[in-house]
């Protein structure tokens, strides 16, 4: 039996996951899941896998929880210590997919206890990279890269000297408004963004995929993860989403990772390392899907690409300062406080108002000065945004 937790179980990562798991319960144990809000999905989840325990990160929702687990034997819990402590215990295989920020101390926690990670939460390795890394060194642990993009490029390594590797290149859809006029953006509505077409995801990474931020979140997380210099990752735009990644070697050969439009292909990736076990994903038809397309993807209309190379040549904390500024921005969007463009804009003049503070030597990056920069960059976010209004 597998003790596994899932941070982040009633979201579209966490769902699927519970998908793979339900299909073999016997084989696991189940520790603890978290959610937010949805306190249905949550303790219906927990029942039917007889967790340990079931944490909301929402406190006033502690009694919703309660109640809806009553009889059942699982605990329950809410907030932030709550999460943290559902972290500290010992598992063999946590999933980490909470959206944003608060991803990363429940998975650092994880890490430290010991625990194989599955990383779908990318914006730990952005935000703090260097410490997810040192800190999985430090207790012996391993993360697995969850996004499919790097679970394409962790899979074509295998058996591969990094050393020998030249280039990286990640594919993006290009979101919502990849043929949409340019003039036209200015205008798209959330509901617009939200929409993908070909991944179904949670609603943040929908946008920032329309807004290529999810893309740059990936250039940033591929650095880290890996390894590589800023010059050697690329992305390209692949309207078909049917390759992930591609690692170009010194020889000239490149290794790309094919597969369906399926997160439940890089879960189980992760689940079942280092075995490869049967997947309930399509099998893809390549005569019926005819050919594949690449475009460069133009800086223009994806203003966070640029933005994402400025990051990764900057390093130390540039990528919590870029990650917090841009889920600022996004929630002004998603308010209809700010329009579709302006993200961008305000992303970047955090950057330039913050990049002499946040230069810092990677060793030092620690959980507290994350969490610093974090707060001070969705404050200056705040402020730029409401003199943009002025
Ligand atoms: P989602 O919005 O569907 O789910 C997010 C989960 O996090 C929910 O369980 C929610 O209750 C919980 N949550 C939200 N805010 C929280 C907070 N402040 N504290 C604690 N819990 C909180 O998101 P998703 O699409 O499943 O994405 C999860 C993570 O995986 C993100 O980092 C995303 O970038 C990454 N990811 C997602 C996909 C995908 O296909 N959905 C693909 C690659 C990477
Ligand atoms: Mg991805």
């Amino acid at each position: 039996m597998r003790r596994v937790s899932i941070f982040g179980a009633t979201g579209s990562i966490g769902q699927n996951t519970i998908d793979l798991i339900r299909r073999d319960a016997a084989g696991y144990d189940v520790v603890a899941l978290t959610g937010g809000a949805n306190i249905a999905q949550l303790a219906s989840d927990a029942r039917a896998l007889g967790a340990e325990i079931a944490v909301t990160a929402d406190e006033s929702r502690l009694e919703d929880l309660r109640a809806a687990l009553a009889g059942s034997g699982v605990e329950a819990a809410a907030g932030r210590a709550a999460l943290v402590e559902a972290a500290h215990r010992p598992a063999d295989w946590v999933m980490s997919a909470i959206v944003g920020a608060a991803g990363l101390e429940p998975g650092l926690r994880a890490l430290e206890q010991g625990a194989t990670l599955a990383l779908a939460n990318k914006e730990s390795m952005v935000c703090a990279g260097p410490l997810m890394l040192r800190t999985a060194r430090g207790s012996g642990a391993e993360i697995l890269p969850v996004d499919s993009e790097h679970s394409a490029v962790f899979q074509a390594l295998i058996g591969e000297d990094i050393g020998a590797v030249e280039r990286v290149i990640i594919t993006a859809s290009g979101g919502a408004f990849r043929d949409w006029p340019l003039e036209d953006l200015a205008r798209a509505t959330p509901a617009q963004a939200a929409t993908h077409p070909n991944w179904d995801m949670g609603q943040r990474i929908t946008i920032d995929s329309a807004s290529m931020f999810n893309k740059a979140l990936e250039l940033i997380e591929t650095r880290e993860f890996f390894g590589l210099k800023p010059s050697q990752i690329e992305a390209v735009v692949h309207p078909e989403s049917m390759i992930h990644a591609l690692v170009g070697f010194r020889d000239g050969g490149l290794m790309a990772h094919v597969g369906p439009a399926d997160m439940r292909h890089a879960i189980g990736f992760a689940l079942h390392y280092p075995a490869r076990a049967y997947l309930p994903v399509e099998r893809l038809d390549l005569v019926a899907l005819g050919q594949f397309s690449f475009r460069t993807p133009c800086e223009t209309r994806w203003p966070a690409l640029r933005l994402a190379r400025e990051v990764m040549q900057a390093g130390g904390l540039m990528g919590a300062v870029f990650n917090a500024a841009k889920e600022r921005a996004l929630d002004a969007f998603i308010a209809e406080r700010i329009g579709f463009g302006e993200m961008a804009a305000v992303v970047e003049e955090v950057l330039d108002r913050l990049s002499s503070q946040a230069r810092h030597n990677p060793d030092a990056i620690t959980l507290d000065n994350v969490a610093e920069a974090d707060h001070l960059a969705r404050h200056v976010a705040d402020d730029v945004m409401a003199a943009r209004r002025a």
